[in-house]
């Protein structure tokens, strides 16, 4: 096998720390100690500059970057063990980073039956009952994805057709809008409803032909009512939760997630700190709280470190990494204080989790979006003037400026319209009159449409966008619709940006991208094109080796890890992957169709390809 799997890898750090033992007791040893791995062989594109940047050889030593460069000076720290590995002409690059995602969300996803694309009801109720075989004593059988109106009965299943997948346990089946359910009778024994429930304000139950039994389905608040009784994810699930969306990340390529909405789910805090509790992740998870439950998230924040005291990895800003040393050898419960205060302070990961953001939400999406001038064509169902929502007070974002501004914990604001842009916009400036500017670096999540007089206040304030790139693919079309032209061709404006040399990032948003598919963003950030084959807004493309750099070294500034991500450069860290082919000597319509073969966390090879 041309390259190491974990266990081998594992069984090599071992190795190599016995190597380190032994070097340090021999005084005669001198010589630098030897690197764990070193990589040649293929192109090995370090993405710092401006232009491409190839080396012949990477060494890793401690699970840091130890050398980049000749293959002659790398052969100089090779020792007994050191694995020498070649890439056989693939392409190794920094390990992809998550700008915005939703990590937890879409691992509790996993957890369900994928019923998107069910032709017919016996095709869903089959990939229901394979379903089930897998689902541990106690957890619902619930599945997520089909379509009413394209099943060939035009139908919810029944609760009869539900009762043939399980009797004694609750079933319940939603939709692809997420508004639209059916349940089985045990899924409503469990919600205390029957033939005598009224329907709920804002729902209904649809009823069977005495106009009373429940016929199964049930739409919108009625679906909530028993959606909301499915019991937290716990023991097992938890932990497939964790497990198995690390592997969905790292198969893309990713040695950083994201969850940016922590607390959308009741049971969202305590799957994080089951992860961090027993180790489940090999990748690093940046977290941002949801906006509602921020002071929780502090709390849970504030128990980790308690419970974690030893401070473990590198701090993203070494003064107040120097900070929070000082305040914990002072002893006398100083180091609590200080973090109670400024939370933000200890910046490092525990058990590869940190609470790195916030997250608010200014308007909505493609429909509801909100603009300073009216929607060129409107969505359906909205008539005269119509300008999208918006979703909170300035105030409210101006108070969470007040609090963050001056701290290392991040604004993620999501915002699509321009009229969301400028909300952040007057918070951000009143931030800087009221305390100053800061190094925050506030997110503009989407950032989909802005309008130039606002992409010329980007630096100023220290924006930095994430652009859903792919949604290019799956939304283009319907943006010039409705967007008009104008806004629909200068949307996600990274050609703009690039040519500013300001930052930006591509984000994949999973599940709203059914998969966190980075090499998709990419793909769409390069080429740009939509469903129906258009070009949509062809300045806006960026050179593939850009399109990289906003997964990449971009991504890395934006989390403010740039001092130990994003690049290969010694002294950061081994966080790697190695691809099929090089994304910048492939036609550009194909970047998405390279494979990831292995994902590299710290110098271990935590996901590989099927051979
Ligand atoms: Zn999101």
């Amino acid at each position: 096998m041309p390259l190491p799997s974990p266990e081998h890898g594992a069984r090599r750090a071992v190795a190599a720390a016995l190597v380190a033992v032994t070097a340090t007791l021999a005084t005669a040893a001198v010589r630098a100690q030897p690197a764990q791995t070193i990589y040649v062989g293929g192109d090995i594109l370090t993405m710092k500059g401006p232009r491409p940047t190839y080396v012949q050889a990477l060494a890793v030593r401690d699970g840091k970057i130890a050398y980049v460069g000749q293959k002659a000076g790398a052969m100089r720290l090779r020792g007994p063990s050191t694995e020498l590995v070649d890439l056989k002409g693939r392409t190794l690059l920094p390990g992809f980073i998550d700008a915005h995602g939703h990590f937890v969300y879409t691992g509790k996803n996993l957890m369900d039956a994928d019923l998107f694309g069910s032709v017919d009801v016996a095709e869903l109720l089959a990939r229901m009952k394979a379903h089930a075989a897998k689902v541990p004593e106690g957890a619902w059988i619930v599945g997520f994805g089909y379509l009413s109106r394209s099943l060939k009965e035009n139908r919810a299943p029944t609760v009869e057709e539900l009762d043939s997948v399980a009797t004694g346990r609750p079933v319940l089946v939603v939709d692809s809008s997420g508004h639209l359910g059916a349940g089985n009778s045990a899924a409503f024994r469990a919600a205390g409803i029957d033939g005598s429930t009224p329907d709920p304000e804002g729902g209904s139950f649809t009823r069977k032909a005495d106009g009373r039994s429940l016929a199964g389905p049930m739409e919108e608040t009625a679906l909530n009512a028993v959606r909301k009784l499915r019991p937290p994810f716990t023991g097992e699930l938890a932990d497939r939760v964790a497990v198995d969306a690390s592997r969905l990340w790292m198969s893309y390529g990713q040695t950083t997630a994201m969850e940016c909405g922590l607390g959308l789910g009741d049971d969202d805090f305590d799957l994080v700190r089951n992860a961090i509790d027993r180790q489940l992740l090999p990748i690093d998870l940046y977290v941002c709280a949801k906006d509602s439950t921020v002071d929780k998230a502090a709390e849970v924040a504030r128990q980790v470190r308690r419970d974690y005291p030893v401070p473990t990895g590198d701090a993203a800003d070494g003064r107040q990494r120097a900070l929070v040393d000082q305040a914990l050898a002072s002893g006398g419960g100083m180091r609590e204080r200080l973090l109670a205060v400024r939370p933000d302070l200890d910046q490092r990961y525990v058990n590869r989790v940190r609470l790195g953001g916030v997250k608010f939400w200014l308007d909505g999406s493609v429909d509801t979006a909100w603009f300073s001038e009216p929607y060129t064509t409107n969505p359906p169902g909205k008539t005269g003037t119509y300008t999208g929502f918006q979703q909170i007070p300035d105030e409210v974002v101006q108070a969470a400026f007040d609090r963050y501004w001056k701290t290392g914990v991040q604004m993620n604001l999501h915002m699509n319209g321009d009229a969301a842009v400028d909300q952040a916009l007057r918070a951000i400036d009143r931030a800087i009159a009221r305390h100053g500017p800061a190094d925050h670096r506030p997110v503009f999540v989407h950032g989909a449409y802005m309008r130039p007089d606002q992409i010329a206040r980007l630096k100023s304030v220290g924006a930095v966008p994430s652009f859903l790139t792919s949604s290019i693919v799956t939304g283009g079309d319907a943006v010039l619709r409705l967007w008009g032209a104008a806004r629909g061709t200068t949307a996600l404006a990274a050609g703009t940006l690039s040519r500013k040399q300001l930052p930006f990032t591509f984000s994949h948003d999973a599940p709203v991208s059914p998969q966190p598919w980075i090499l998709a963003l990419v793909d769409a950030g390069v080429n740009r094109i939509a469903a129906s084959g258009r070009v949509v807004g062809p300045d806006e493309r960026v050179s593939p080796y850009i399109a990289l750099k906003a997964v990449t070294e971009m991504a890395a500034w934006q989390i403010k890890e740039e001092k130990t991500k994003g690049t290969l450069e010694p002294g950061k860290l081994a966080d790697m992957v190695i691809l099929g082919a090089n994304p910048l000597k492939v036609p550009p319509r194909t970047i998405k169709d390279i494979p990831v073969l292995q994902t590299v966390k710290e110098g271990r090879v935590v996901w590989s390809a099927a051979k």
